[in-house]
């Protein structure tokens, strides 16, 4: 698959101090094109839907709003809200997104995640999970795991 001019000004966006200080492709080798192909296949193999899953951590981010800070436990997770001053825009230029994260941490087991309202937005609108080794790197099978 060919890269179009939005995918290489995204990539482009996504080096390390432009947008954010760290980026968003971590030290991953690929292209945009060839990480999203690659999480779509797998988030596909798996049973996951990209809106479903983003309209799940839309939910867990809603609850953990209510903690204000503090872990909040609902149903089977545990969700905690990190407020950060200032806002994001994303890579692809389409929307800006407050910067505070999310830790979502399912009860009994090891995993606990950080998503931003850009990484769900990202997600969500542009099938992006970042690239290996980038602190926002979504797994599929993470998710898989968290969700189940
Ligand atoms: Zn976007």
């Amino acid at each position: 698959m060919k890269m179009t001019p939005q995918y290489i000004e995204a990539q482009r966006n996504m080096q390390p101090g432009v947008i954010s200080l760290v980026g968003f492709l971590g030290n991953d080798a690929r292209n945009l094109l060839e990480i999203i192909t690659a999480d779509e296949r797998e988030m596909a193999a798996l049973g996951l839907d990209f809106q479903e899953v983003a309209e799940w951590l839309k939910k867990m981010m809603q609850e953990a709003e209510k903690g204000l800070g503090e872990p909040v436990v609902f149903d089977k997770w545990e969700v905690q809200l990190f407020e950060a001053r200032g806002f994001i825009p994303c890579p692809f230029k389409d929307g800006i997104f407050q910067k505070r994260t999310m830790q979502v941490k399912r009860l009994n087991k090891e995993l606990t995640p950080s998503v931003s309202e850009l990484s769900i937005h990202l997600l969500e609108k542009h099938h992006f999970l970042q690239g290996k080794g980038s602190p926002f790197r979504i797994e599929p099978r993470v998710l898989k795991e968290l969700m189940e």
